[in-house]
């Protein structure tokens, strides 16, 4: 058979992360000697004799009818995207099967020829990837793991192991909540290969043991934790603490906003998080809930978010400054500029809250001196991590990010 395999998230805005399904479906189907092939075109759709449409994020517009089954019975959809979490699992034999890290060959060599970066794409071409546990069992109401109880073992590192491939990276859910995770981190570490956990890892769960063989680990790149709940202030100060006697290397943790509530209690609670990463010299990462652009005070989540995800800004100026230093930038000196303004309208209406937060300062505040990972240790890193991407999980694509 002719088969055709469209990564519609690639499509629409385009993501670093190749889609682990497509490159599963691929595997299997080649393996079964057929002529599969990645479309980077949707009206290429009628060429093939069965088309694969995967979609994780459902921002992500098709621009075909792909749910009129009399006009295109060829093709079969998966992916949050369409389905979110009633998405059906991939049949076993393809599920478990090694994933065609080749699928995507031919359209990056395309994009390298017009002059895109190959850096955008290392994802694609550095990495083997794959869950070693899937599930979790805190039923956050965001997360499409709301429908699990608990985290299982998923496939052994050998499943989707490249030898030739640099890196290994884990979409694991909940690797910390797993009964035998030691048994995991022992299997990515005999590969020798660096690794690192996609989501953001379950602080709450730290231990001295897990916080011991985590650093210890041929870990790639940042450590990256979650702080949603400012409910969990006291755990996720006394996990810190436990994991900073074993790592000196400064942690990340989302912080997620505008989901509870969108007014100046959610934005309070997300700075308190924000001051008390300061305090432990972490450094944030603003997570907007989508729900967040109904807030009357939209324009402070922006500006938060700009401020705390970028490091470079974060580290050196308080909120107000960076807020002020937007203006300097500001085309216009006889306007303010979106920064300022939106900064200096929500400190009227709330000047309790301006004057605990605007003006704290990461040197002030931070306690224990801690050093950056060389992997993401500059703005420009950092930025492609997080930023210049669309949501790179494969659960939540209504927050504009990966979280816990
Ligand atoms: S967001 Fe994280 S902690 Fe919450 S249910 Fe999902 S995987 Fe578990």
């Amino acid at each position: 058979m002719k088969i055709g395999i469209i990564d519609a998230d690639l499509l629409d805005n385009g993501t670093r992360h190749p889609n682990l399904a497509c490159e599963k479906i691929s595997g299997f189907y080649k393996d079964q000697g057929n002529d599969v092939k990645l479309i980077t075109n949707y009206n290429e759709v009628d060429d093939y004799d069965k088309v694969f449409i995967s979609k994780v994020f459902d921002f992500t517009k098709v621009p075909i009818d792909v749910f009129d089954k009399k006009r295109y019975p060829h093709i079969e959809l998966g992916g949050t995207g369409f389905f979110w979490r009633d998405s059906p699992d991939l049949p076993y034999e393809i599920e478990h099967h090694m994933p065609d890290y080749h699928l995507y060959d031919e359209f990056i060599g395309q994009e390298i020829a017009r002059g895109i970066k190959p850096l955008k794409f290392k994802d694609y071409i550095d990495y083997s990837i794959g869950f070693t546990t899937r599930g979790c069992f805190r039923k956050c109401s965001f997360c499409v793991n709301e429908k699990f109880d608990h985290v299982f073992r998923h496939a052994h590192v050998e499943e989707f192991l490249d030898k030739t491939r640099k890196c290994i990276y884990l979409w694991d859910d909940n690797v910390l909540g797993y009964a035998k995770w030691r048994e995991v981190f022992d299997e990515l570490n005999e590969t020798g290969k660096p690794f690192q956990f996609r989501q953001g890892l379950d602080m709450r769960l730290m231990t001295e043991e897990k916080a011991k063989v985590l650093s210890s680990s041929k870990y790639h790149g940042d450590y990256i934790f979650a702080f949603d709940h400012i409910e969990e202030r006291d755990i996720i100060e006394e996990k810190l603490k436990i994991w900073q006697k074993h790592s000196s290397q400064i942690a990340k943790l989302y912080v997620l906003c505008g989901y509870d509530s969108q007014d100046e209690v959610d934005i309070a609670n997300t700075f308190e998080r924000v001051k008390i990463l300061m305090k432990h010299h972490c450094l944030p990462y603003i997570m907007r809930h989508e729900y967040y652009l109904k807030s009357k005070y939209r324009g402070i989540y922006v500006t938060l978010a700009r401020w705390c995800n970028q490091p470079s800004f974060f580290k050196k100026k308080s909120f107000r400054e960076y807020c002020e230093a937007n203006q300097e930038y500001h085309k216009n000196p006889n306007t303010l500029c979106a920064a300022l303004s939106t900064m200096r309208e929500f400190e009227h209406d709330h000047p309790d809250i301006a004057a605990k937060y605007f003006d704290m300062k990461w040197d002030y505040l931070g306690e224990t001196p801690t050093q950056e990972s060389d992997d993401f240790n500059d703005e420009r890193e950092w930025k492609d991590d997080w930023q210049m991407d669309t949501p790179a999980n494969n659960y939540i694509h209504n927050v504009e990010g990966k979280v816990k």
